[in-house]
């Protein structure tokens, strides 16, 4: 899984990214197109069901699920013509899973806006436009191949051309690509396309040190576009954030609590960026490791078993399965085995999140 963080410059995305990844490799100066190189970083997901597996199953070692982060800096408008290094950072857009927009809610004389003022519905604005406009670009560029194609006879070609068509139709009206509604079919055909608007995506409204709730009238306008677009929201007050990881994990909780917060942000962001993109986790628990996995919400028990390694999809035989709740209740597999509670699932099982699983493949 790997985000992209986006944004206007100067709205905290090194700052939040940094915080995030506790890495000083992203550079936050007060001057726009300072990240120029795209800054990567990996993130555990924070799940407090781990904990309460290793206090009943002892293992060697705990393997949170993991997050890529990219810092994507210097998208300004004009971006989709090349404008500020523009076309290079729309390609790191392509590649990602989903897009974290930074927002800028917070009020401070001392930080530039690039626009002025601060308008978080027009920075919304601007950057939507630019993945709107860069989208139609390649919708455009590959239609008359996939017409030419088409007049050959070929079906799949002819699939595409009526796809391509349809997401011109819906996005030229500025709407983002996520608000439309595709069949298995036409997603397939589309799908090399990477294209932008189609992405979830997930605002992070950037509030003030004073505020650090955030629920204020900026905010809420962000939510109000977002619940149309199809988006998640979070706030976040990055510089406190950045503040909190600079601690000792030991001190953390003791800060918070003093800002008035009750958990740090990767966890508000990663459980925002769980629901958003439609995910949620299993996990493999033994002697040797125990371990968060994570999938798609509906996927079946084989599909599970192949993000673990694509052999166990193939080979998949059955899967034994039971849930953190009930390892809390009998305490240890033995005695959920004796309940009767272990559940032999074969290959139309859709996963449960929170289900503990062992797998039993062929290879
Ligand atoms: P980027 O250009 O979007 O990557 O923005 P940066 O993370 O470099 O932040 C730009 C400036 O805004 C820096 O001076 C930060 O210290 C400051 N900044 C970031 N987040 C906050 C915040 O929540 N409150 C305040 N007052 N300043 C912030």
């Amino acid at each position: 899984m790997e985000a992209g963080i986006v944004g206007l410059p100067n709205v905290g995305k090194s700052t939040l990214f940094n915080a995030l990844t506790s890495s000083q490799a992203a550079q936050s100066e007060n001057y726009p197109f300072c990240t120029i190189e795209p800054n990567e970083g990996i993130v555990n997901v924070p799940d407090g069901r781990l904990q309460t597996i290793t206090n009943l199953i002892h293992t060697k070692k705990i393997i949170p699920a993991a997050l890529k982060l990219v810092d994507i800096a210097g998208i300004v408008k004009g971006a989709s013509e090349g404008e500020g290094l523009g076309n290079k950072f729309l390609s790191h857009i392509r590649q990602v899973d989903a897009i974290i927009q930074v927002v800028r809610c917070f009020e401070d004389p001392d930080v530039t806006h690039v626009a002025g003022n601060v308008d978080p519905m027009a920075d919304i604005d601007t950057i939507e436009t630019e993945l709107i406009l860069a989208d139609i670009q390649t919708l455009e560029n590959a239609l008359p191949k996939a017409e030419r194609t088409a007049r050959t006879g070929d079906k799949e070609a002819k699939l595409l051309v009526a796809t391509i068509n349809k997401h011109l139709e819906h996005i030229t009206k500025e709407l983002p690509l996520r608000t439309l509604s595709l069949t298995e079919a036409e997603a397939k055909v589309v799908s090399s396309f990477g294209l932008m608007t189609a992405k979830p995506i997930l605002y992070v409204a950037n509030v003030d040190e004073n505020d650090v709730n955030g629920e204020n009238d900026l905010v809420a306008k962000v939510r109000e576009h977002a619940k149309q677009s199809g988006a998640g929201v979070v706030p976040v007050c990055a510089k406190v954030e950045a503040e909190v990881a600079e601690l000792e994990p030991a001190d953390r909780a003791e800060f918070l609590d003093a800002v008035g917060l009750t958990e740090p942000a990767l966890e508000k962001l990663a459980r925002e960026a769980y629901r958003t993109l439609g995910l949620h986790s299993y996990f493999t628990a033994g002697e040797k490791e125990v371990r968060a996995w994570t999938i798609p919400v509906g996927a079946t028990a084989p599909q599970a078993a192949g993000v673990i390694h694509s052999d166990f999809e193939r080979g998949f035989i059955r899967a034994e399965v039971y849930s953190v709740e009930d390892l809390v209740e009998y305490k240890s597999e033995k005695e959920i085995r004796n309940a009767g509670k272990l559940r032999v699932e074969g290959k139309s099982y859709v996963m449960n999140d929170g289900d503990v699983v062992h797998f039993l493949f062929n290879v």
